[in-house]
């Protein structure tokens, strides 16, 4: 089956909103391709490493989370992203990239999705930004022990997170978002629960979490941040019946 690339974003604007959010990119077409579309490829960050995968895999069209033209880097196409425009514009495939919006998505999104792997029930949020949460909390399937969430961190994930066991209260209450989110830790506590999941870790967030009690979790940003992507492409496939792949280049932060 064939779609055209307006309808495919047609279907993006409708589902992810990105007219709602003040984001730190452009939301949306970021590099434009072949007017149709028969294959999707996914992946987190569109990386050289994956352009090369989707172009061996003749994608007309890859959605990613991470894409381009950042807010406050060089605007000039150069150096390494000018290489990776180039292998898109030669091989005519198109870079489709959401950012906020793809976190946020109540169903679809990374922290829906990351919160239904790991089988927690959710039950509201850390906070909003223009309406939408920045992060969810919830309980989770059965109260365990820091140890115990760590382990099924890594059996999920396949990464075995960095876990600052700051209290050794039992963990029945969560919050957690995706990606580099380590500030978002006093957020977590003033919500009241018991351990908090994102994907990255600063210096200070070891000394917040020691100081509150809060059991802390640094899960990996690529690894918590694979799910929301897979799930907006797979719904892609589904509406309009085209073949789509993910494609997981390793990045062990
Ligand atoms: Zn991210």
């Amino acid at each position: 089956m064939y779609v055209t690339l307006d309808e495919v974003l047609k279907e993006l604007k409708t589902l992810l909103r990105p007219e709602q959010f003040n984001d730190y990119c452009p939301n949306g077409l970021q590099v434009e391709g072949r007017s149709s579309v028969r294959r999707i490829v996914s992946g987190v960050t569109a990386s050289q490493a994956l352009i090369d995968r989707a172009i061996a895999a003749e994608a007309d069209l890859i959605l990613v989370h991470h894409g381009y033209f950042w807010r406050g880097e060089d605007a000039a196409v150069t150096g390494i992203k000018k290489s990776r425009i180039h292998s898109l514009l030669t091989h005519d495939i198109s870079l489709l990239a959401y950012h906020l919006p793809l976190d946020a998505h109540a169903e679809l999104g990374n922290n829906a999705q990351l919160g239904k792997l790991l089988g927690f029930s959710t039950t509201g949020d850390i906070g909003k930004q223009n309406n939408h949460s920045i992060g969810l909390t919830g309980e989770v399937a059965e109260p365990c022990s820091g140890v115990q969430l760590a382990m099924l961190l890594e059996s999920k994930l396949g990464r075995a997170p960095l876990h600052i066991a700051a209290s050794d209260r039992e963990i029945g209450t969560v919050a957690w978002c995706t990606g580099g989110a380590q500030n978002y830790i006093e957020l977590a506590v003033k919500a009241g629960v018991d351990a908090y999941i994102t994907g990255e870790i600063s210096e200070q967030t070891v000394h917040i979490a020691r100081e509150t009690g809060i059991h802390f979790f640094a899960a990996g940003h690529h690894a918590t941040e694979r799910y929301g992507v897979q799930a907006v492409a797979a719904h892609l496939a589904t509406r309009f019946g085209l073949e789509h792949q993910f494609i997981d280049i390793d990045n062990p932060v």
